[in-house]
């Protein structure tokens, strides 16, 4: 990486004088860096005269982790800015436009959403989001539809998955999803309070087999440009818009992953509400609302992803086939219930958590709520490859203790 420097926030206001579209010739702009800084860095400048803003977000050649420098390759700033740059093509609405790219100092300068609130923080704060389920059907239809082969030349895709080969990004997947959480390992960081449960996890046999055919799926299916990431952390949500960012994580692999992902992370805060809600009533409502979500965000995927596959689909074979897209879409859901299954499991007892159950603050109560994650993301890993429809997760959901 030759010239490659992180930059200093006079740099970053440097290379945003070089953008007239946004800021004033020789305005007053300030800069703040608001990334957490262990894996990137957000250069958040604005101009205060008029309010206009922009985003610099750069890779650092490490993440930190406890305490310690883990090397990653800044060639994931490519990665991120390619992916962001087809999302937007196909979804334009749903995710923030790239205005520069620059893979020598792993730089993606883009569209400034603070207006936005992320997500998982708005959940947290009981907002309720309308449009979310509809808005995040269309984002996995577009995306997943056609970067496939259903949807796109197949000698194409084939190129486009060799710009996608993310080795590093990938393997922290593999370990920290499927495969850590299932066994003993230092970077398991569950409290004393469940270890029961991270032992039981440990020992039961039809489970761990389910997680074996699932990381089988994320290691060999290059079905479709995934996201990769796409928990609540990395979508910015008012009850009026919806955007996708932080695609970092991007590669060719199984379509439920992505799915699973929002699925997981909405059942997540179902059981974080343990907390959030101050009182039964509204718990209920608001619990109602994630269900609703989830049942949302499945069912108008699968309708939109058959209609783009009726209109678009570029390959007879698999247009002309009897009942082949229904088998396709059984399939779809079962790995979307496995994978939201894991990503619930691996948050609890896993490296890195979730603040809608670690920002709990009663011992009691997080105790409880994390046993309710667990319980649900256990039982849609074991459910998973007999699912026919998306009402059984809500009854996973309404039943589990
Ligand atoms: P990381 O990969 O390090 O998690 P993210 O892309 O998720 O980086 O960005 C980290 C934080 O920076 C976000 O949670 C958000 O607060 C802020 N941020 C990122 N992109 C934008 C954007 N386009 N507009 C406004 N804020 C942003
Ligand atoms: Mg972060
Ligand atoms: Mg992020
Ligand atoms: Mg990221």
């Amino acid at each position: 990486m030759p010239g490659y420097h992180p930059y200093s926030e006079a740099e970053a206001i440097e290379l945003a004088r070089s953008f007239p579209d946004v800021f004033s010739p020789e305005a007053e702009l300030s800069c703040r860096e608001i990334g957490d800084g262990n894996l990137n860095l957000v250069f958040h400048i604005t101009e205060p005269a008029t309010g206009k803003g922009l985003i610099i977000k750069q890779a650092l050649p490490y993440v930190k982790v406890f305490g310690e420098s883990w090397p990653l390759s800044i060639d994931r700033a490519r990665i991120e800015g390619e992916a962001l740059r087809i999302q937007h093509a196909l979804a334009p609405e749903l995710v923030p436009q790239v205005f520069l790219t620059d893979h020598e100092q792993a730089i993606t300068v883009m569209e400034d959403l603070s207006d936005h609130v992320i997500l998982r923080k708005g959940l947290m704060d009981r907002t309720v989001y309308p449009r979310f389920a509809g808005d995040i059907s269309t984002f996995l239809a577009q995306t997943l539809f056609f970067t496939s082969d259903l949807g796109m030349s197949q000698q194409e895709k084939k190129l486009r998955q060799q710009a996608f080969v993310n080795v590093e990004l990938c393997q922290i997947t593999e370990d920290l999803i499927f495969d850590e959480p299932y066994r003993e390992h230092e970077r398991n960081n569950y409290e004393d309070a469940i270890a029961d449960e991270a032992a039981a996890l440990r020992a039961d046999g039809a489970l761990l087999t389910e997680i074996a055919l699932l990381r089988e799926k994320f290691l060999t299916r290059g079905e479709a440009l995934l996201h990769g990431d796409l928990h609540t952390g990395s979508i910015f949500a008012l009850p009026e818009s919806t955007k996708v960012i932080d695609p970092e994580f991007a590669f060719y692999g199984p379509m439920g992953f992505d799915i699973g992902a929002v699925i997981a992370n909405l059942l997540l805060n179902y059981a974080g509400q343990e907390h959030w809600s101050a009182d039964d009533a509204s718990r209920k409502d608001y619990r109602e609302f994630l269900l609703e979500t989830v049942r949302g965000t499945w069912t108008q995927f699968s309708a939109k992803f058959r209609t783009l596959w009726d209109e678009h689909g570029q390959d007879p074979v698999f247009s002309n086939a009897p009942g082949y897209q229904d088998l396709y879409l059984d399939r779809l859901l079962q790995d979307t219930i496995g994978f939201a299954g894991a990503k619930m499991v691996r948050r609890v007892v896993g490296f890195a958590h979730v603040a809608d159950l670690d920002a709990i603050p009663d011992d009691a109560v997080r105790e409880r709520a994390k046993r309710l994650a667990l319980s649900i993301g256990k039982e849609l890993i074991r459910q998973n490859r007999s699912f026919r429809s998306i009402e059984q997760a809500i009854d996973i959901a309404l039943t589990a203790a």
